[in-house]
């Protein structure tokens, strides 16, 4: 078995796990409640604010928790659309390949009024300030753009984009919910007024995240109800899965360096293994990506029957975001940076995990070269590219 899927999910880590049992266990009082036990809850909630607020660099009172990084995405815009009516701004720039949670969002918004552009993604899955810059207006109310991309990984200028907002004097957010706890972030150095994460994305529990707003920012709510959160966010807050998160996020961080290092290398390998298998192509530039990503094309097949199949071989992987596998569309992400809709159509990413092996990686280079055969061998459109009826793209 081989869990090549991080970026979709991770596996709680041993110490999340625990900090969550022993908050279930030990501390399973109201953090609004004044009494004791109550106060027990709210402290371990506190502590955990801190602990996040530490990783980024932030201020502990600049931390909302939220039920995950759609909801923190749907926040952050929410926020900054409604700064910007007030002052007769209705314009946002975000880019062609962020995660639904942000584009749906902004979708909704067009329908209210809004004006939005949506950048093109380079061929290289990487936005430039150039065109930031290029697409900012008098009327812009926040620039949104993606720390790392989900489905093939690269990573964006988010620090020198953030800077040219702060000289525009507009908002700025990031989703930076792949990149917490997998590569350094930091609010200050990253010039953010706005940023996602969640929790299960760096071996935290699911339904849990966190949304970090500058100071002095006016930040709407959601979801309407009691004083939790500063009156930002209502309902109880989920303690044990915040605690655990914390605990994941500190763990993650702690050893960055190290484990970042040998993912990176691991993803190098298998990137070299993977080029050999012919008409094939990585998606997004092969060194600014995060160090868990590898994203291939192979002409000629599905992505959808190419993932059965590992699947049959104890392989878990992707074609794209877990969010539109299952519809026969192409990603949104591939056809951004520019892959024709045959070629986006045969795309598989592998996302590793820390634990992942030198054997492990060779073992997952042999699988998909004799799947990817396979699928050819009876594969139409592949008859006809080899026969000249049809020209090959990669
Ligand atoms: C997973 C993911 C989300 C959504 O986070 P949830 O906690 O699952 O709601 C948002 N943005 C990106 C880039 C993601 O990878």
């Amino acid at each position: 078995m081989i869990y090549a899927d991080n970026a979709a999910t991770t596996k709680m880590s041993e110490l999340a796990i625990n900090t969550m049992v022993k908050v279930i266990n030990e501390t399973f009082g109201n953090p609004s409640s004044l009494y004791t036990i109550g106060q027990r809850a709210k402290e371990v909630l506190e502590k955990a604010r801190e602990d996040v607020a530490q990783v980024i660099g932030a201020n502990p009172r600049e931390i909302i928790f939220t039920s995950g990084g759609s909801e923190a995405d749907n926040q952050a815009i929410i926020t900054a659309a409604n700064i910007g009516k007030k002052k007769g701004k209705k314009h946002i720039i975000s880019t062609a390949f962020e995660h639904h949670a942000v584009l749906h969002t902004l979708a909704k918004l067009e329908k209210e009024g809004f004006e939005i552009t949506l950048l093109d993604v380079h061929e290289n899955g990487i936005v430039t300030v150039e065109d930031v810059k290029n697409a900012l207006r008098e009327d812009t109310a926040l620039v949104t753009i993606m720390y790392a991309n989900n489905e093939i990984g690269t990573i964006q200028p988010i620090s020198e984009i953030g800077k040219l907002c702060h000289e525009k004097g507009v908002l700025f957010h990031t989703d930076a919910v792949q990149a917490v706890g997998h590569i350094p972030v930091n609010v200050i150095d990253d010039n953010v007024d706005m940023l996602s994460a969640s929790s299960h994305k760096f071996h935290g529990p699911k339904g849990v995240g966190f949304l970090y707003v500058k100071k002095g920012i006016p930040i709407s709510n959601l979801i309407e109800g009691g004083a939790q959160e500063r009156g930002k966010r209502a309902g109880t807050e989920n303690v044990p899965g915040i605690a655990a998160m914390a605990a994941a996020l500190k763990e993650a961080v702690s050893k960055l360096d190290e484990t970042s290092a040998s993912v990176k290398a691991r993803r190098n390998r298998l990137i070299e293994g993977l080029k050999q298998i012919p008409h094939s192509a990585i998606n997004g530039d092969e060194e600014n990506r995060l160090p868990s990503n590898v994203n291939f094309c192979f002409e000629g097949i599905e992505g959808e029957s190419l993932l059965l199949l590992l699947d049959d071989k104890g392989i878990s992987a992707s074609s794209g975001s877990a969010c539109t596998s299952g519809s026969l569309d192409p990603s949104h992400v591939l056809l951004a940076i520019g892959r024709v809709h045959d070629v986006a159509h045969g795309s598989l990413r592998l996302s590793l995990g820390e634990d992942i092996t030198d054997e492990q990686v060779d073992e997952l280079i042999k699988s998909v070269k004799e799947v990817v055969e396979y699928l050819r061998s009876f594969s139409p459109i592949w008859r006809d590219l080899v026969a000249g009826k049809k020209e090959f793209i990669l």
